[in-house]
């Protein structure tokens, strides 16, 4: 799968499109600007990077918009659509015939590209962005958003029940919508945690414990796991990485940095490595936001908190050190 970001970039109430040059492909077209998201990159950065690029703007990147997964001569592709302010820059014609700033009204007179079209249909709702899925029912695309947020609560909790607290971490593989494998960090079977007889260290390593993606590998059936979709807490090292190469995974994604010292990956280790294709992303994600809004949804109808009567609130308070 290919990732791509747009930005719906506004500035006192205009939205910027961008015509596709001559002899590209989709020439003529109008589009959201933005582009590839690179390894190790997310999506906002890949965006700030973009219109720098392509337009020498300067950008403010906000809530996402829309996701969407399509076929393209034969390549899947997630575009991810975000808000955005403009901040400055005079915009310059880099990748673009023509640029403009348009008012919503405004958004049938141009041909756009197919796949921005759903940013299109948003906007002419008016961005209702903070209207939560919960109040209008989940629909698609928004189900697939969704369904990757489930995804990653689901991975966080499996990391609770790892056995070494030096790090606490998980991984996940889904494949087909479904998860087909999960694991945490911990000892080999039969032989006791870290949080029973204290942690085994060499060289700065615990050594007792094994890692979450070894762990996701020997537990899941290698045909589950080929292609699947990883999702890890913390950097995976670059031993794991080379392991879920080797099955080999579809794309891995990990959120919250944690430094494998010499095991560390870097952008250029992983093209040098694995190879231009190879995909590691960063995700950033907001953890009250992801479970508030599962918890909004299990309080809504049919959820097992309204039979129950109440909703769960959560806060995010700072640890005090
Ligand atoms: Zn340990
Ligand atoms: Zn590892």
């Amino acid at each position: 799968m290919i990732d791509v970001a747009a930005a719906i970039i506004e500035k006192e109430g205009k939205f910027l499109i961008g015509k596709r040059k001559k002899g590209n492909h989709l020439e003529n077209k109008w589009e959201f600007p933005g582009g590839k998201i690179e390894s190790l990159e997310t999506p906002e950065e890949c965006l700030i990077r973009e219109l720098k690029e392509e337009l020498g703007i300067t950008i403010e990147v906000g809530g996402i918009v829309a996701e969407r997964i399509f076929n393209y001569s034969g390549k899947e592709i997630r575009l991810l659509g975000y808000r955005a302010s403009y901040i400055s820059g005079e915009p310059i014609l880099n990748a673009h015939e023509e640029i403009k700033w348009i008012s919503a009204e405004e958004l049938n007179k141009f041909d756009f590209a197919e796949a921005d079209l759903i940013f299109v249909e948003k906007l002419k709702r008016g961005l209702d962005t903070n209207v939560r899925w919960v109040k209008r029912g989940i629909k698609m695309p928004e189900r697939e958003l969704f369904r990757d947020r489930i995804h990653w609560a689901i991975t966080l909790l499996a990391s609770a029940l790892g056995s070494c607290n030096r790090l606490l971490i998980s991984s996940s593989a889904e494949k087909n919508k479904r998860i087909v494998g999960l694991s945490y960090n911990g000892s080999l079977p039969g032989q006791p945690h870290c949080d029973d007889v204290g942690h085994h260290m060499i060289n700065g390593h615990c050594e007792r414990t094994r890692h979450a993606e070894v762990n996701l590998i020997s537990n899941t059936d290698e045909e589950k796991l080929k292609d699947s979709h990883v999702r890890a807490l913390g950097t995976p090292c670059l031993k794991c990485l080379k392991d879920l190469a080797g099955v080999p995974v579809a794309w891995i994604e990990y959120t919250g940095y944690y430094n494998n010292q010499e095991f560390q990956p870097t952008p250029e280790m992983i093209k040098e490595i694995f190879g231009e294709d190879f995909k590691l992303l960063h995700r950033d994600i907001d953890w009250v936001e992801l479970f508030q809004e599962i918890f909004d949804r299990l309080s809504g109808p049919g959820g097992i908190f309204n039979r129950l009567g109440y909703r769960i609130k959560l806060v995010k308070e700072p640890l005090e050190k």
